[in-house]
């Protein structure tokens, strides 16, 4: 596992904390929160992780130029983007979305970053963008190297399997930890875990909370992304769809789109714990970890550790900065 090519920027490990407050009021389970959105790069969150692995593959492919995608607000792109700076890389992003007048928040920090931002007004033309970027730097003669959508290839996953090795060594009384929850997209952070529950033996329960896709494609994409990433580790594991837990039934409105149930969640965990999430993600989730709560799904005496996958920088994005 030692010879995988890693680079080590991240800030490990990162804390756990307990949530006191928050678990009285919801006269619910004990909740313990792991801290990614502390990771380090660029104010944190879970692609660092997927990145120290990322970036490291493309220093060994000898690439020059990173080059990625996602929404106008991604996290992805923004850590994307510190990482190509800290370690001399040209970035090239390919968002979907308007460019405003007055970029803020993490497309902001995309643009201070130095990277460079190629808007497109639809979401389906994404691929086709990123492929023909991909051509024209390679044309260029500036060998690119394309980090996926959220960095989730078996490759990013692997930075969540050494995520559930450092949690399973800090957090030693595991009769005492249920549930891993957290907010799932693109799959890697979920793979990465899934994979990592198998290779070290973590005995509760990982939970992913969908954010956007159907239960049944993340079940087959984190089954296919764990499974490949073990390959990566030596020795393959093969994953069913069946064994990757996904629940999709808070994400109808949509991606992006706040809703009661995210407000409530970023309210409460600010106003009882002095805790920020995000709009988007840890929002999403952490509702439906509290709808979990209230609808007794998580029992009074077991334990869920939340995964806190970072985000908080798109608070200040115009689109939500007044609305949560
Ligand atoms: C990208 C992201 C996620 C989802 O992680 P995936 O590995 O893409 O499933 C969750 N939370 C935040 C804050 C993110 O930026």
């Amino acid at each position: 596992m030692n010879t995988i090519p890693r680079l080590h920027f991240a800030h490990l490990p990162t804390p756990i904390e307990e949530l006191p407050r928050l678990s009285d009021h919801l006269g619910g389970p004990r909740i313990l929160v792991k801290r990614d959105d502390q990771t380090g790069l660029a104010f944190g969150g879970n692609k660092t992780r997927k990145l120290e692995f990322l970036v490291a593959e493309a220093q060994e492919q000898g690439a020059r130029t990173l080059i990625s995608g996602g929404a106008l607000q991604s996290n992805h792109c923004r850590q994307t983007a510190a990482a190509a700076a800290k370690y001399g890389f040209d970035c090239i992003l390919v968002l979907n979305g308007e460019m405003p007048d007055k970029p803020s928040a993490n497309l902001l920090l995309d643009q201070l970053f130095g990277a460079e931002v190629v808007t497109i007004a639809d979401r389906n033309e994404r691929d086709r963008v990123l492929q023909e970027t991909f051509d024209k730097v390679v044309a260029d003669g500036r060998k690119p190297y394309l980090v996926p959508y959220g960095g989730s290839s078996p490759t990013g996953a692997l930075g969540y399997v050494f995520a559930m090795e450092e949690l399973m060594k800090q957090w030693t009384d595991f009769r005492n930890l249920d549930h891993i929850v957290f907010g799932t997209s693109s799959g890697g952070t979920h793979a990465g875990l899934v994979l990592g529950q198998r290779v070290f033996g973590f005995k509760g329960k990982v939970l992913g909370i969908s954010i956007d896709e159907s239960e049944e494609w993340l079940k087959g994409r984190v089954s296919k992304l764990a499974t490949e990433a073990s390959e990566r580790l030596g020795e393959r594991i093969q994953f069913e769809s069946a064994e990757v837990l996904a629940n999709a039934d808070y994400c109808k409105a949509g991606y992006g789109v706040l809703t009661e149930a995210e407000r409530e969640a970023v309210n409460l965990f600010a106003k009882y714990e002095g805790l920020l999430l995000d709009p988007v993600y840890t929002g999403r989730a952490a509702a439906g970890m509290i709808d979990l709560i209230r609808k007794g799904y998580f029992k009074k005496d077991e334990t869920i550790l939340f995964w806190h996958t970072g985000g908080g920088t798109a608070l200040f994005a115009e689109k939500y900065a007044n609305r949560i």
